[in-house]
């Protein structure tokens, strides 16, 4: 009763604390084969008492497939002697339909007299929470690893008390440790640090202790094999670990962030393919330059012939030229210069302390840089050139745009010259003198040349108070046609063309066309031609050559063409204007003294000069009916030319009395508007050639 008594006491008590643990109990009999289910057990599932049928296999039909097979053995292995106990971990399905986690503890009660187990029991704890939390806490970690690694990411810590570092793999593998444990001397770490970057780094990984915010900071490494490595780090204080605490960090290698942050840098500065600077960064290069004061040379290159190099070769050909002319200009240029390309084949060079002497040098070096440049393939057959325009900046308040234009400016002008050569300007006598409208204006007639736009007009010369008809002289002029349609007269295109080296082209130009278009007229003695020829023209010692070149060309006579020569502008080379007119008369070409009178050096020039006519400054004649003093001129010009057998000719001839005048005074020829107005010449000479079939037919 006792013993029972207890028992029951036992049991009941067993219960209780059973129930109150959660605990599950089960008792397996191998020999009947039956297994027992407490009715904790079945309730922890979910079930009143008795509501499971006691099947010995219950529990395995409850069991998540999954687990089935570990349950099995580790309870096969405890029956076969191979462990202690059962201990495993599953999943058993809920009433309600979902799984809850049980952990699973048990062994032999009772064995047979060989020894072998016959009943065994055990207990099944839910620890669905627990299992939750260490799953949620696994997904932390497999998302931090992730993260870590992601980011390349090592951590390190040092130990406060210790005095030791601790680095993982990743760390250890940015820096180039070599070891197999992540304990590291103390003080490795600033055994790499560069030295210009050790002060701030040290600084930084020194978190006050206490202290919970992060620091972040960024330092470069120099590994033991020379690599240098840019480092981004992160460190902070953490008190609850080790004795005195501990400094947490990660550090991670963005020396290719750091690359590319340089590259786009250099990208957002300079022309990807000369890697030369581009126009935004020499703007702002050139500013700070002007604003030091110290005096500087702008240059401006543009190339000649590129367009043509890259339709004829292609692109290719063209950037590989490109680059070669960017190197080449490069290698001309002192360490204080800059080059950029501005875009297409235009380059800007700034050369700091620089004045016109040593522009001018370095512009001769750069000309031959270019011509020598390595077109490739291409080079057989094509040769670049370019044209550079330099401006001498002085003044502190010049603008870059100013200092731009300027050096466009004078480029316009070495184009307009012929090409392959440069221009000085100085910033002073572009804002002085409209500079930039004359070179503009040489450009434009140079283009006039090529585009129909250079017009041939001429003047009839008369024989005073007598018609036209009888001498049939013309002096051929030259208008420009603007790109407006506008008329521009020779008063404001010569000057600028003879300023930027134009003039002798415009002149051999009117020369060939005018003998070319009416060399039959002139060759059937329906008129003569007179031509302007400026300074530059007639010190040029090639130009009798070309002109006989001409005559011959197109058949013209030589004694139908006169050239008309002034002093207003310097003859640069005397010798050669000498030559030239020597040769014309002796080849019995006429020669004027154009403006006789309106320069200082008129006497002079009739001297050097010998000429067949005198042509009296139109300036003498339009006041001389009223004016006593130029009538003076007037008749002591006519009284010299009469004495060294020069024909003498009026210009500006408006009125009547003025004709009646100068036939006393013995000037034989005249020009004006009262005789004629300049009109298209092949008008002219139309209406000569009529005249001189309707006289043919007469005299026939
Ligand atoms: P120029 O050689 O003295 O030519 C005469 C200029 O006087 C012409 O001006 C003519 O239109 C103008 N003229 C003629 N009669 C009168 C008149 O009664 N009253 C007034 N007020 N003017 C008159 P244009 O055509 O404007 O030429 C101006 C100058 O340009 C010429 O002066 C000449 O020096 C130069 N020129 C013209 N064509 C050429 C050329 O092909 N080559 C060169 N180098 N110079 C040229
Ligand atoms: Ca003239
Ligand atoms: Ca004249």
């Amino acid at each position: 009763m006792a013993r029972q008594g207890k028992k029951n006491r036992d049991e009941a008590f067993w219960v209780k604390a059973l129930e109150s643990a959660g605990l599950g109990v089960w008792d397996w009999d191998l020999r009947t084969g039956t297994c027992f289910y407490s009715a904790t057990w079945e309730r922890m599932l979910g079930y009143e008492e008795n509501e499971l049928a006691a099947t010995s296999d219950l529990w395995l039909q409850l069991t998540h497939p999954d687990d089935r097979e570990r349950a099995l053995a580790s309870g096969d292995r405890h029956i076969a002697g191979l462990a202690d106990t059962i201990e495993t971990e599953l999943r058993l399905k809920h009433k309600q339909g979902h799984w809850i986690w049980v952990l699973d503890r048990g062994g032999t009660v009772e064995r047979d007299a060989g020894g072998k187990p016959v009943r065994l029991m055990g207990v099944q704890t839910d620890i669905s929470k627990q299992k939750a939390a260490e799953a949620a806490l696994e997904q932390v970690n497999i998302r931090f690893r992730l993260a870590l690694a992601a980011s390349g990411t090592g951590i390190w810590h040092y130990d406060m008390a210790t005095k030791k570092s601790y680095w993982d793999a990743r760390t250890r593998d940015m820096f180039g440790v070599v070891a197999d444990t992540d304990e590291v001397d103390g003080d490795l770490w600033h055994s790499y640090l560069h030295p210009d970057d050790k002060e701030a780094a040290e600084r930084a990984h020194q978190p006050p202790p206490g202290s919970n915010g992060v620091t972040a900071s960024q330092y470069r490494i120099i590994r033991r094999d020379g690599q240098i490595r840019h480092i981004e780090s992160l460190v902070r204080f953490i008190g609850a670990a080790g004795e005195a605490g501990q400094i947490l960090g990660t550090v991670r290698d963005i020396t290719e962030a750091k690359l590319r942050e340089q590259e786009l840098a250099f990208a957002a500065r300079h022309d990807a393919l000369t890697g030369l600077w581009n126009r935004a960064a020499f703007d702002r290069l050139l500013a700070d330059q002007i604003a030091t004061g110290v005096p500087l040379a702008v240059f401006y290159v543009d190339l000649d012939y590129f367009k043509a190099l890259n339709d004829f070769a292609g692109h290719a050909a063209g950037d590989l030229a490109l680059k070669s002319v960017a190197a080449g200009i490069g290698s001309c240029l002192p360490p204080s210069a800059h080059a950029a390309r501005l875009g297409g084949d235009e380059f800007a060079l700034m050369v700091p302390d620089c004045d016109a002497a040593q522009a001018e040098r370095l512009a001769g070096a750069i000309l031959a840089a270019v011509r020598d440049a390595d077109l490739g393939l291409a080079a057989t057959s094509r040769r670049l050139a370019a044209s550079i325009g330099i401006a001498i900046v002085r003044d502190r308040v010049t603008t870059v745009a100013d200092a731009l234009a300027c050096a466009d400016d004078a480029c316009y002008a070495a184009k307009a010259a012929g090409r392959d050569r440069f221009a000085l300007f100085s910033t002073d006598a572009v804002s002085g003198s409209g500079g930039l409208n004359a070179a503009r204006l040489a450009a434009d007639t140079v283009d006039a040349m090529d585009d129909g736009r250079l017009k041939l007009f001429g003047q009839e010369i008369h024989r005073l108070g007598r018609p036209w008809e009888e001498n049939r002289h013309v002096e051929v002029l030259a208008r420009l046609a603007g790109k407006s349609g506008r008329l521009i007269p020779p008063g404001e295109f010569i000057p600028a063309a003879e300023r930027f080296g134009v003039a002798a082209r415009l002149d051999r130009w009117i020369i060939r066309t005018a003998l070319s278009r009416h060399s039959a007229a002139m060759k059937s003695g329906a008129i003569t031609l007179g031509f302007n020829l400026s300074a530059q023209t007639l010190s040029d010692p090639g130009l009798w050559d070309f002109v006989d070149r001409i005559i011959e060309e197109t058949g013209a006579p030589h004694s139908g063409i006169g050239f008309e020569i002034t002093e207003t502008a310097a003859v640069t080379n005397f010798d050669a204007a000498e030559t030239f007119v020597r040769k014309a008369r002796e080849r019995r070409c006429r020669v004027s003294l154009d403006d006789f009178g309106a320069g200082m050096s008129s006497f002079e020039y009739l001297r050097r000069f010998p000429v067949d006519a005198i042509k009296i400054d139109g300036s003498f004649i339009e006041h001389v009916t009223e004016s006593r003093f130029d009538r003076e001129i007037v008749l002591a010009i006519a009284s010299i030319a009469r004495s060294l057998g020069c024909a003498v000719v009026a210009e500006k001839i408006e009125r009547q009395e003025t004709v009646a005048m100068l036939g006393d005074m013995g000037v034989e020829f005249g020009q004006g508007f009262l005789l004629h107005r300049p009109e298209p010449l092949e008008r002219i000479v139309a209406r000569a050639t009529g005249m001189a079939g309707a006289s043919g037919r007469k005299a026939s």
